[in-house]
């Protein structure tokens, strides 16, 4: 990791991560021109090589970047087996499991499911944070969610302060009682989702 200032000199480079802007609306019909510039450079020329192309997206794991519902969890689950819960929640919703980086520090999950500064920038349609605090390194890989469901036992957690909806009560009753509503809301229309989740 570098950090390179250009401020006096052109080129000008930047770089982001992805999915910390929002997309665009697609305007259908707009164009542009294409300028192709001759271009002289050597392969051999180049020092650096690419040796391997190792996408996010394949593989068996998950990219949670691209979900559009994540259930997080951290230390507040209280032990790996307990992210169960988290991954039936998960499911009904057709989302996927994140973390934060403790659960991931003490084995629960693993570092390609953290979110935050050191792991993933997300920004889902909904975010279910579930026992985590919103250390500041959490905050800034999920604050840009269309809508953050926050529940811990903890009142004065900061991971309030970014909520849409905040649920003040214990992961391991409000978890479980949500997986609930869920399934009966999917059953009472044939298996999907309402339109407006009414959790
Ligand atoms: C350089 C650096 C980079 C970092 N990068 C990241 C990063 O990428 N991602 C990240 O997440 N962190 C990162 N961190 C760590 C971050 O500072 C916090 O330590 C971490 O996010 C805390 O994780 P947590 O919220 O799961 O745990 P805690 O802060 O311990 O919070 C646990 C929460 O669970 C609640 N709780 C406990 N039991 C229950 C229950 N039964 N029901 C409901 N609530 C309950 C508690 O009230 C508490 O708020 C980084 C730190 C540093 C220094």
């Amino acid at each position: 990791m570098a950090t390179i200032m250009c401020d006096r000199f052109r080129p000008q480079m930047a770089t982001v991560r992805p999915h910390v802007m929002a997309m665009p609306e697609r305007l259908p019909g707009r164009t542009g021109v294409v300028v192709n510039e001759e271009y002289g450079l050597r392969e051999e020329d180049v020092l650096a090589k690419v040796i391997e192309s190792i996408s996010d997206k394949g593989g068996k794991d998950i990219d949670i970047a691209g979900a559009e519902i994540i259930v997080s969890g951290g230390r507040g689950l209280m032990g790996k087996e307990n992210f169960a819960m988290l991954h039936e929640l998960a499911a009904e919703l057709g989302g996927v499991v994140g973390a934060s980086r403790s659960a991931v520090d003490a084995g629960w999950m693993p570092h390609s499911r953290q979110v935050g500064q050191t792991g993933k920038t997300v920004r889902p349609k909904i975010y279910i944070a579930c026992g985590i605090s919103g250390a500041i390194q959490h905050l800034v890989g999920m604050q840009d969610s269309d809508v953050v469901i926050a529940i811990n036992r903890d009142p004065e957690a900061p991971i309030f302060q970014v909520a849409t909806y905040g649920i003040v009560g214990d992961v391991f009753e409000i978890v479980p009682a949500l997986t609930k509503r869920v399934r009966t809301m999917k059953e009472q229309r044939g298996g999907r989702l309402p339109d407006r989740l009414a959790v």
